[in-house]
């Protein structure tokens, strides 16, 4: 299952996998604020990358990280060139300020990436987990977040959000083409 929609030349789109799978420069994580791993997507990433990761994160970012931004660092044994760590927001009722934060979690990642030369990012479903976000409002934040990062800059040339069930990706994909139609 693939989708996509070209903004000024450059390419938003779905897959439906796994995140530690994707040829890209840089992944995404769903960290939490303490950096310190967790289960869901970040269990993955530091299985697959391997120690020196998390190593790095406690080296350069002891204080963590604050919900609603992202720190990058190296690989390890994946094959992006970077991860970027992104706190979202944990779910509580909408109104604490939970879709601004997962607003600005998703900016600071196409941020970091541009600043760190990446062509191309793929994000997971951030918030979605554990953290309980309501995938169809988180959706179109990130989709719309993205298409909005790309009318103003010319990098990345593929954001790529990888969903990890049929559902998510059906979820992703109506609100793909809620920005695509008219
Ligand atoms: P959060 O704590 O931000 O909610 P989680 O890691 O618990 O983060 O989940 C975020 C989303 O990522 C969920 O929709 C989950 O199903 C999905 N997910 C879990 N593992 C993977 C993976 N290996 N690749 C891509 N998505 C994943």
């Amino acid at each position: 299952m693939s989708e996509r929609y070209v903004v000024n030349g450059q390419t938003i789109e779905l897959v439906l996998g796994d995140i530690t799978d994707q040829d890209v420069d840089a992944i995404v994580n769903a960290a939490n604020s303490h950096l310190a791993g967790g289960a869901g997507v970040d269990g993955a990433i530091h299985r697959r990358g391997g120690p020196s990761i998390m190593a790095e994160t406690r080296r350069k970012y002891p204080d963590g990280c604050p919900t609603g931004s992202a720190v990058i660092s190296t690989a390890g044994e994946l094959s992006a060139r970077f991860v970027i760590h992104a706190v979202g927001p944990i779910w509580n009722d909408g109104n604490s300020g939970e879709p601004a934060l997962l607003a600005s979690a998703h900016q600071c990642c196409l941020e970091l990436a541009v600043k760190s030369g990446c062509r191309s990012i793929a994000f997971p479903a951030i918030s979605t987990g554990v953290y309980r976000y309501p995938v169809d409002k988180a959706a179109a934040i990130a989709i719309g977040t993205s298409a909005q990062f790309l009318r103003e800059h010319s990098t990345p040339n593929i954001i790529r959000f990888v969903l990890f069930s049929p559902n998510a990706y059906e979820t992703f994909a109506t609100a793909l083409r809620s920005i695509t139609t008219p």
